[in-house]
């Protein structure tokens, strides 16, 4: 098994399709609710004005289940709880993310640039389960809405380039008595009782290049493009020696996007991420590691596991997962575990990119910017050229 961003570690992500701030008090209220209604759920439904306790429910997907719940809640979401084996392999999976997480997702990041901004995102339609008085659990249908928006925050103009037609906004405006740097950019946007209003400003959301389109597709909010720079400079704090500070930062945001020691089940945690890995590995590990087997046969399909009469005993069995709140908490645990493997990290000290790995005074790899590969090939046959020319 290579070494992944899990590190040995059984994670539990939980990973809203639009994407919050983690320093929104109605939407950290609306994970509470979660949290608690959460009861081996593979997707929570977070439905403002839904009456009542939570609803559960269950469609078929072959020969398992896919469970899913809804919860009363002041903010609209839909959240996929997403258990990851320490091999990176992931259920439930999605096109977004796939069977098994990419473990260069950190390198990509690091140097990933947001796209566009937009006054809101586009509009956008999903099916969203509607359950009747008397139902209890299944809904009665999935009805289409289109989902409203609330602006970003407005980020005040510092100052225009009008040659570059380029604006820059600075958060927080001097003057006004927040301290720097900040720690969440939209909340205390939001809630500031006066922010001058005779400047020029724009209301932000902002949309990801690479991967991270997938992984963020409503776009993200200001809070997640300052993350990302707050993840640059610990890594550039790294880089320069400055362990202690990097690692302060990272512990930081950690303290509250990681709550290690949650309960899961054998089932979660482990038997449906390694179905995806190997059917056949899963099934063998079954007979072999807890003893499901059948006098007069092996286990051979999963219809067998299935019908074993140990199999819920052993599934239902209690794991210790690490919940990681949004794909911003996976990639503070990866950049931290990066931080954990090596005492150094660097910068590529040909093109400037961020490097993940002991590879101090080397650049990047084809596989991570085949750009810079390239041009440091150019320039060498330039040199080479240069060298042979004819001297006087
Ligand atoms: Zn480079």
């Amino acid at each position: 098994m290579t070494e992944h961003v899990t590190k040995g570690r059984y994670l539990q992500l939980w990973a809203p399709f639009i994407a919050r701030s983690w320093s929104d008090s109605a939407w950290n209220r609306d994970i509470n609710r979660a949290q608690r209604a959460w009861a081996g759920e593979m997707r929570m439904w977070l439905i403002p004005g839904l009456q009542g306790e939570p609803r559960r429910w269950a469609e078929r997907m072959g020969n398992l289940k896919f469970r899913e719940a809804a919860v009363p809640s002041e903010t609209f979401n839909v959240i996929d709880i997403i258990h990851v084996s320490p091999g990176g392999w992931a259920f439930p999976f999605s096109r977004a993310w796939g069977p098994q997480l990419r473990d260069d997702l950190l390198p990509l990041w690091l140097n990933a640039k947001p796209l566009t901004s937009f006054s809101s995102p586009p509009a956008v339609t999903i099916k969203v389960p509607v359950f009747g008085d008397a139902e209890e659990g299944t809904p009665v249908e999935y009805i289409e809405q289109t989902l409203d928006f609330e602006p970003g925050p407005v980020l005040p103009f510092a100052w225009a380039d009008s040659n570059a037609q380029t604006a820059y906004a600075v958060w927080p405006p001097p003057g006004i008595g927040l301290p720097t740097p900040p720690i969440s950019p939209e909340t205390e946007n939001r809630e500031l009782p006066n922010l001058p209003s005779d400047r020029s400003s724009l209301p932000v959301y902002v949309f990801w290049d690479g991967p991270f389109g997938a992984l963020f597709p409503m776009g993200a909010t200001t809070d997640l493009l300052f993350e990302h720079a707050e993840m640059r400079r610990a890594h550039a704090l790294h880089s320069e020696g400055r362990r202690r500070e990097a690692l302060g930062l990272v512990e930081a945001r950690l303290s509250i996007l990681l709550h290690d020691g949650v309960e899961s089940t054998r089932e979660l945690a482990w038997f449906l991420p390694s179905l995806m890995e190997s059917r056949s590995q899963a099934l063998a590990d079954l007979q072999l590691g807890f003893g499901l087997r059948f006098p007069d046969r092996d286990l051979e399909e999963l219809s067998d596991a299935l019908a074993h009469p140990r199999f819920r005993e052993v599934m239902d069995a209690k794991v210790q997962v690490t919940r990681v709140f949004g794909w911003e908490g996976l990639l503070w645990l990866s950049l931290r575990q990066c931080f954990d493997a090596y005492t150094h990290t660097g910068l590529c000290p040909f093109c400037g990119a961020s490097l993940v790995g002991g590879r101090i005074g080397r650049g990047c790899r084809r596989d991570e910017n085949p750009k810079c590969v390239k041009d440091r090939a150019a320039t060498r046959r330039r040199k080479s050229r240069h060298s042979k020319a004819p001297s006087k």
